[in-house]
């Protein structure tokens, strides 16, 4: 139940082999604001929370697929209004509002069902049950995008202003998100002393949840090149814990089958791909919190990571993934040595082989 995590994995995503989408989940594992790594314990299923290494094999589990969403597609630094830790000590089980988008209105009947009615209720139900968060009251809001992907921050000002105009659609990968969800468009035009909110005010909304979920069945280019069911990310990250607060799942709408034999692997791959948005991607490893709140990677002036160029995703540091060297057993008696990542957390260290 490990995930391997080669340099040139992680620059695809991370992946490597698959991370349980399904497991029985027989204890809650704890996943919070500040302590949100230790939702990999919840990935991790039947490893316990442990300073031993656990070699783990991952020879029946499907390839993992998921790519880390490239810098351009992910919003960080969300200001959430009331976005501050109310009890610190009271774990409460995550909540996450699924969005469908149009598309999921536009398939066939049988496949909308299956969709709406029993894949992804069944899929969030379970993580829901399983998953708890240190919950940051309020609503969220969402940050929209730049209509050049160029964007100012300002001293003392928690938001991000767009280098002139907001664009017409903002998207959580390839779906885009309904106007209602986001803040107010905030704009400099001709330098950073003229800038300022435009547009309608701020929506109204997520209320009382603590993730949102933009579900598609959008024939992406990705859905026609991998022959892949669905595929998963997170698009925007609150401020003070780096947390995503929305994702998307889309589904490739040729790949949904409404056989009942295909019902129970559809799941497990559904439950994968959300768990991927959810924070157990390569993209967000330095961005994982201790348990008292504070990054275990550390972070420039403007509050970031160092990015990796070369890999395309922001550097962690080895307080999160380790590597050592081990000898592997190979046919014939003989040994090979073998660099091995380790994804560590305050409870877990685990072996990705
Ligand atoms: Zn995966």
């Amino acid at each position: 139940m490990a995930t391997t995590l080669s340099p040139k994995m992680a620059a695809e995503g991370g992946g490597g082999a698959g991370c349980p989408g399904s497991g029985p989940g027989p204890s809650r594992w704890h996943w919070s604001g500040s302590l949100w790594a230790q939702g990999i314990l919840f990935l991790l299923g039947w490893l316990r929370a442990s300073a031993t290494y656990f070699p783990v094999s991952l020879s029946s589990a499907p390839p993992c697929r998921h790519h880390v969403p490239s810098d351009s597609e992910v919003i960080n630094k969300v200001y959430l209004k009331t976005n501050h830790l109310v009890k610190r000590d009271i774990d409460e089980h995550l909540r996450i509002k699924t969005v469908y988008d149009k598309s999921i209105e536009e398939l066939l009947p049988e496949k909308r069902y299956l969709v709406k009615n029993k894949l992804f209720p069944q899929a969030i139900s379970y993580l829901e049950r399983t998953l708890q968060v240190r919950r940051p009251a309020g609503t969220i809001l969402l940050s929209r995008q730049c209509a050049t992907n160029q964007y100012l921050r300002k001293e003392n000002d928690p938001h991000r202003y767009c280098t002139g105009e907001c664009a017409e659609h903002t998207k959580c990968g390839p779906v885009t998100v309904p106007e209602e969800h986001l803040q107010q468009c905030r704009v400099c035009r001709g330098g950073k002393w003229l800038c300022g909110a435009v547009g309608v005010p701020d929506q109204e909304g997520v209320r009382d949840a603590d993730f949102v979920l933009y579900v598609g069945a959008l024939a992406t280019e990705r859905c026609s090149h991998e022959n892949i069911i669905s595929y998963a990310a997170y698009c925007q990250q609150e401020a003070k814990m780096d947390r995503p607060i929305a994702g998307y799942a889309n589904l490739c709408p040729n790949m949904i089958s409404t056989q009942p034999q295909e019902f129970v692997g559809m799941l497990s791959t559904v439950k994968h791909e959300i768990i991927h948005a959810l924070g157990f991607s390569a993209g967000l490893f330095a961005f994982y919190h201790d348990k008292d709140g504070n990054p275990l990677t550390s972070r420039f002036a403007d509050g970031l990571p160092s990015f990796n160029h070369s890999l395309g995703l922001y550097q962690w540091s080895d307080k999160v993934v380790r590597t050592v060297e081990r000898l592997w057993d190979v046919r014939d008696n003989k040994r090979v040595h073998h660099t091995v990542y380790l994804l560590v957390t305050p409870r877990v260290v685990v072996s990705i082989p």
